[in-house]
């Protein structure tokens, strides 16, 4: 294994060097087989005393040189001038046979100078949800951090009540933030932002260089992945609960599982954040969100944007967010080419589904049925759309057998709800990883059925719906 730090070596004034605090009685409760080969590391490395070892904070490969960098961030509205890796340390980046370069990083691996009033560590609970969620989103086609291994500890921690202590380790080309640009511009450290700005350009945005504003060239391509990021999160269902600056990465993907949660019945409004009093990161908030968040990137990178260039990317963000999102619906019900009456068609079901307060995956895929038995199946509310829907379906170019294949590739069978994820987390607690392990193997193909998986479809029970997941993990 080859490890390189460009990131503490180009950047040595963000970053803290420090050593993890190693897991006391370690025990391994998952690997991602996927991540493995992503990373073209040896399963059975990962599965063996040195793979625990690494996952623990116990070992280090060498080469690696970890560190906590610092960063600031927007947080519910409110600048925070410091944050940082309060409980994640950078361990260096990984260089595959085939020349990329992968950021690993120890979640839960102790203080660090910006662990605040926190602890440093992260519990077996967070850690399995975000375990899930990062390979389930991958699994699902949206731009995310990813999992590799997730270990136990001997020791426990208080929250809402004494939990395991746990360790995640991620990764991501890059772990960068809107937040690291937030820091310098506000601290005006103009000559280290120009740094951070260079570095980025060089590494993530290379092809921006040849441009002739190439910070401009790489904010468009920042607005481009959040706008495909949010479109797809929005597509899916998926409501990530703390979108503040500081879980925004430059590269346009999902980052910092909290209290994120996919939607069961289809609430607009729903908010799965117990902490989000006022519903500032509701579901049906999040594109506008994306927008502020990128306006605040764009004033720490002001000096080299005016404003009036900027202006014209917001337009952009709306077009391309809108885009995104017509077309993975229109997929999901099973058409490819859109057209303008379409609007009243998704908006159709979106309305009939809010409504009624219809589970909105198994919705959506209960479409893929014969036409003749969609109006028993749906019931009388439904007849004018699927009126609607069965003309638009006679018009378009695939037949029947085509549109339910459509719907099946486009809608998961399987979603990460938090009931299953929360079944998976009680066996975990009591030392049975294996409801974890199926789940994620499940997750991992979510829209082909598998064998005996069928509680993994089912809706979720009502306590399933009611469960309350706050920002303290
Ligand atoms: P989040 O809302 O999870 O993105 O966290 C916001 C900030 O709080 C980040 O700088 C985290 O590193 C820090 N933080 C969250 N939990 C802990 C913890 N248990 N110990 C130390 N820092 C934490
Ligand atoms: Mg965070």
């Amino acid at each position: 294994m080859e490890f390189v730090n460009r990131f503490a070596q180009a950047l040595p004034e963000l970053c803290h060097q420090q050593q993890p605090t190693a897991l006391s009685e370690p025990e391994m409760v998952i690997v991602s087989q996927q991540s493995c080969q992503l990373l073209a590391l040896d399963a059975n490395f990962m599965a063996s005393e040195q793979g625990l070892g690494l996952t623990a904070g116990q070992l280090l490969v060498d080469g690696m040189d970890p560190v906590s960098t610092v960063y600031a961030g927007h947080q519910f509205g409110g600048y925070s001038p410091q944050l940082g890796d309060g409980r994640a340390l950078l361990l260096g980046e990984l260089k595959t046979p085939q020349g990329e370069h992968w950021e690993l990083q120890l979640k839960g691996s102790g203080l660090t100078p910006f662990s605040r009033q926190g602890d440093g560590k992260a519990v077996l609970r967070s850690s399995i949800r975000e375990f899930l969620a990062s390979e389930a989103m991958a699994a699902l086609g949206i731009a995310t951090t990813r999992a590799l291994s997730l270990g136990v500890g001997g020791g426990e921690v208080r929250r809402e009540r004494l939990e395991k202590e746990a360790m995640l380790l991620r990764f991501a080309p890059s772990h960068i933030r809107f937040g690291h640009f937030e820091y310098l511009y506000y601290q005006q450290q103009s000559g280290l932002l120009k740094r951070l700005i260079d570095f980025c350009l060089e590494h993530y945005f290379s092809d921006c260089l040849k441009q002739s504003n190439p910070v401009l060239a790489m904010l468009q391509q920042v607005v481009d992945s959040t706008a495909l990021m949010i479109a797809k999160w929005q597509a899916e269902g998926f409501c990530h609960g703390v979108m503040n600056t500081d879980n925004m990465s430059i590269l346009g993907l999902t980052i910092d599982y909290g209290p994120y949660g996919f939607l069961d019945d289809f609430n607009p409004r729903h908010i799965c954040n117990h902490s989000d009093h006022h519903g500032r990161y509701a579901f049906d908030q999040q594109p506008a969100v994306g927008l502020w968040n990128l306006q605040r990137l764009a004033q720490a990178l002001s000096d080299y944007v005016p404003s009036h260039q900027s202006e014209a990317l917001w337009l952009r963000y709306q077009r391309v967010i809108n885009q995104h999102y017509q077309m993975f619906m229109l997929n999901k019900l099973g058409l490819s080419k859109w057209q303008d009456q379409d609007e009243s068609l998704l908006s159709g079901v979106l309305s009939l589904m809010a409504q009624q307060g219809l589970d909105y995956h198994s919705s959506l895929r209960s479409l893929a049925q014969p036409m003749a038995e969609l109006p028993a199946l749906l019931g009388e509310p439904w007849q004018a759309w699927l009126a609607t829907y069965r003309a638009r379906c006679a018009e378009a170019e695939r037949d029947e057998t085509q549109r339910c294949e459509a719907i099946q590739q486009h809608v998961p069978l399987y979603v990460l709800r938090n009931y299953l994820a929360q079944q998976a987390i009680t066996a975990a607690e009591a030392g049975d990883y294996s409801e974890l392990q199926t789940l994620h193997q499940i997750l991992s193909q979510p829209f082909n059925p598998q064998k005996n998986a069928e509680r993994f479809a089912a809706p979720p029970p009502h306590w399933g719906k009611c469960l309350e997941i706050s920002c303290s993990s």
